[in-house]
């Protein structure tokens, strides 16, 4: 069990008297005030870094916290470890005979659940555990849209956590962790959202997420979360692996192409498509077979060489038409030949981005990843696009977003936002 300090709680008999200790002697800052009803108390943090301290203030003479001033006086009264799973916290403790005060997880402040040791199991000490509220909600679900004679479905391949520096280059973390607050390790949230473009004939898929072969140290780095993946949401839109007639690479990053190749009965890598014919970029095909230090944990071989030994790769160079109405556009920026998806159809534009809008925080034209192996091609690109994109109404698909799918790029007196349809 992984605990990191959260907060000690302290019992306080005379509010404005600590807080004149705490906030005005010792400079700490108050962050937020809170009236739990049902413990008849109000809790003041107050920031010590990555944990706080909780003032508790007793809000009626039955107060729980009232009782423990009359018996002890003011002081510490509770420890808080924050865990990631408090269900398997508590299942742990029970099965080791540990004495609860709450065997099951209850509400907390702040959207959060909590759980209490029991002193007597925990050397005296009063022992909360907390599972703090999702900072974002994480969206799987299939999202459909007419776009003229095509039908797109956006898919889920599950979630990933990355670095939220590196996600934001150069941008202030001030300035990201209100969208997409991150984990105690610095991760955010981000999701895998693969695009099937179908017309009457043909079901394009246009990357795969990153399936199912990644190792245990590495989905243990990257907090992989496929719980519901790629299967179950082609299985959700009505559809599954045999019905893929085309497997479309923006890029050939395991975050994107993992899911092209599975095990197969005998361990071998074989294509997870099994009827499909499969198409990326000849030039970033030469740069991911050939990779160099800085981009080698990205060009993992066993998510496409196996493709080209089956016979099934197809390689295409730039504005390649995949199908009627879809076709390569070539961005740059994050690979040197990264391609987005231009899909079309009756008068209205979809752009599959991938990773050159990673996220719809990434609206900004200078919000870009640190991962981005020439940043000044995507700034160059993005300017340009984002003009088109305002003007034209394109919709946007945003590969790695981990609550919305798609939506329009917004511009008012130039601030950028995004509205979202998907
Ligand atoms: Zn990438
Ligand atoms: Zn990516």
């Amino acid at each position: 069990m992984k605990a990191i300090l959260d907060h000690v709680g302290i019992a306080v008999s005379d509010l404005p008297a600590s807080l004149a200790f705490f906030r005005d002697e010792l400079g700490l800052h108050v962050e937020a005030s809170e009236e739990i009803v049902s413990q008849k108390v109000r809790a003041h943090f107050l920031s010590t870094g990555t944990s706080s301290l909780e003032l508790l203030e007793a809000t009626a003479p039955d107060s729980p916290i009232a009782k423990y001033l009359d018996k002890r006086g003011p002081g510490i009264h509770h420890v808080a470890l924050r865990v990631e799973d408090l269900e398997a916290a508590l299942a742990h403790l029970k099965a080791r005979g540990i004495r609860l005060i709450d065997d099951r997880p209850r509400p907390g402040a702040e959207g959060s659940m909590v759980a209490f040791i029991h002193p007597s199991a925990a050397h005296g000490v009063l022992v909360e555990l907390k599972q703090p509220a999702p900072a974002v909600p994480l969206f799987t679900t299939v999202g459909r849209h007419t776009l003229g004679s095509l039908e797109l479905l956006s898919l889920s391949d599950g979630f990933f956590w990355l670095d939220g520096g590196a996600m934001f280059g150069v941008v202030p973390r001030p300035l990201w962790e209100k969208r997409l607050p991150p984990d105690d390790a610095n991760r955010i949230p981000l999701g895998m959202r693969p695009l099937i473009v179908r017309d009457g004939r043909t079901t394009l898929l246009i990357d795969a997420g990153c399936g199912d072969k990644m190792d245990a140290k590495s989905a243990q780095i990257y907090k992989l979360d496929r719980r519901y993946h790629l299967d179950h949401s082609l299985a959700e839109a009505g559809l599954s692996a045999d019905d893929i007639d085309v497997v479309l690479a923006s890029h050939l990053h395991f975050d994107h192409v993992g899911g092209f190749t599975k095990f197969g009965p005998d361990g071998k890598v074989v294509p997870r498509f099994p009827k499909a014919k499969y198409v990326a970029h000849r030039a970033e095909w030469e740069d991911a077979t050939h990779p160099h230090e800085r981009n080698r944990a990205s060009y993992l071989q066993e998510n496409f060489v196996p493709l080209m030994d089956a016979g099934v790769m197809t390689l295409v160079d730039d504005e390649a038409e995949i199908m009627p109405g879809v076709r390569f556009r070539r961005s740059g920026g994050h690979t040197r030949h990264h391609q987005v998806v231009m899909i079309a159809s009756s008068g209205r534009t979809a752009v599959f981005t991938a990773d050159m809008y990673p996220t719809s925080v990434h609206a900004p034209d200078a919000w870009l990843m640190g991962y981005d192996l020439y940043p000044m091609d995507t700034l160059a690109f993005k300017r340009a696009f984002a003009r088109e994109a305002i003007t034209g109404e394109y919709l946007i698909f945003f590969e790695h977003d981990p609550s919305m799918a798609a939506g329009y790029l917004r511009e008012k007196d130039v601030k950028r936002s995004v509205e979202r349809v998907i």
